[in-house]
């Protein structure tokens, strides 16, 4: 195969020659979201100017066209996770909104003294639709720990399945820490006590490859924007079984096939969790951004992202100062650290000045920033677009920052 090109790449994306304070754009907060590629913008754009039509239900051309481009999209996700069947592809606002209605959805079946087992390591949308299900049904939530490293704590995850236990929440690849989780093995455990599998998906889908049925997971959750693709677009991936015994999340149109005041029928699979019109042109332009992504290898990708890292983490380590949190032996595409002295959005304004562009903050996971006892760190995160010389960038800036902090 062909080595990575990633200047032929960057010139996918019309962004990036964009400048920011009369300086070139170092975008290295991609965990939060990614640019767009140029296929993707032009295929929104197409949308609204060449076919704009409600889906489903209309007969005239433009609705069929509108339809197809939805349905074909829906494949595109189908391939990428590799899932089974194409009704098992349900779209939903991202990976929050996902998340949410398996909780109101699936959670209906948690009575009291149900667990639920989450992992400390996960985003705030991957606990509170949880905690708000254990108010509402009398369940409890239960938490595995991670150690210094952050990385879950195996033996504690075992020891807190049980045959309580009715689902596990967690996370593929943390945005906080860039831990990735042996989540094979954790589903394997959890099978083990009959307990579903939720997996958030929300970073790993961009740099790791997901093949669901390899994982056996229940629930796969991504979002649309951070994968190259719109927001306001994701994908709630459901085995077939559990979808069908599942009762609808929202109700409107397009979930139903029959309504009367005696009583409502429910629409096939996928539709009966899609309620009222969709974000069409969101969910195209995300099956054109998978099918790039695709298109790329995504071995090729992670592999060009891996190096980034690795080169980061090595520049990291020889900057004076500069704590890393987070050094989970597998780990992709973020960097999360500390300046000594330095509050995280103070380094971030600076390097905001600088032209690069990262995270500062609790990156929706407080419950790590207390594990390391942190008010804030700064994430860079990487994209298949991002480039050495970019993170030479980024270490040039923090070398201003320490001008300015000394
Ligand atoms: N989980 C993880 C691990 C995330 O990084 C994010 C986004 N920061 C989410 C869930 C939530 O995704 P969204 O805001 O797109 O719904």
């Amino acid at each position: 195969t062909a080595p990575f090109d990633v200047m032929a790449r960057r010139r996918d994306f019309p962004i990036l020659s964009r400048r920011v304070h009369d300086l070139p754009l170092v975008y290295l907060d991609n965990a939060a979201t990614s640019q767009k590629p140029r296929c993707v913008i032009d295929c929104e754009t197409r949308y609204y100017s060449e076919y704009n039509a409600n889906i489903h239900r209309g007969i005239h051309s433009l609705s069929q066209q509108a339809t197809n481009a939805y349905e074909e999209a829906r494949d595109a996700v189908q391939r990428f996770i590799h899932a089974a069947r194409r009704e098992e592809i349900i779209f939903v606002r991202g990976t929050t909104e996902a998340i949410n209605l398996v909780a109101d959805s699936y959670g209906r079946r948690l009575g009291p003294g149900d667990e639920i087992l989450v992992t400390e390591m996960e985003h705030h949308s991957n606990i509170v639709p949880w905690q708000l299900l254990c108010e509402r049904r009398g369940a409890v939530l239960r938490v595995a720990p991670i150690n210094e490293a952050g990385e879950l704590i195996l033996e504690d995850f075992e020891r807190l399945l049980g045959p309580r236990t009715r689902l596990v929440a967690l996370t593929h690849l943390s945005n906080a820490l860039g831990t990735i989780n042996p989540l094979k093995r954790l589903i394997v455990l959890a099978h083990a006590q009959g307990a579903a599998v939720l997996v958030d998906g929300a970073q790993a889908a961009p740099h790791l490859g997901v093949d669901v049925q390899a994982l056996d997971c229940e629930f796969y959750a991504f979002s649309g924007h951070k994968v190259y693709g719109p927001t306001g677009i994701g994908v709630l991936y459901g085995k077939a079984a559990l979808l069908a015994e599942m009762p609808p999340y929202q109700g409107g149109g397009d979930m139903i096939r029959q309504v009367s005041f005696a009583g409502t029928t429910y629409n096939d699979l996928p539709y009966k969790f899609e309620a009222g019109t969709p974000n069409i042109a969101g969910g195209i332009g995300l099956g054109v951004a998978l099918t790039y992504l695709q298109s790329l290898g995504l071995a090729a990708v992670a592999a060009h992202e891996q190096a980034l890292l690795t080169y980061a983490t090595v520049r990291a380590a020889a900057t004076p100062g500069l704590r890393v949190i987070g050094n989970a032996r597998a780990k992709a595409s973020i960097l999360s650290f500390v300046l000594d002295g330095v509050h995280a959005h103070d380094v971030g304004t600076i390097l905001d000045r600088e032209g690069v562009a990262v995270r500062s903050g609790h990156h929706c996971a407080m419950p790590v920033m207390d594990h390391f006892g942190l008010p804030a760190t700064v994430r860079a995160s990487f994209a298949l677009y991002n480039t050495h010389a970019e993170v030479d960038a980024l270490f040039a800036a923090l070398a201003k920052v320490r001008e300015i902090f000394p």
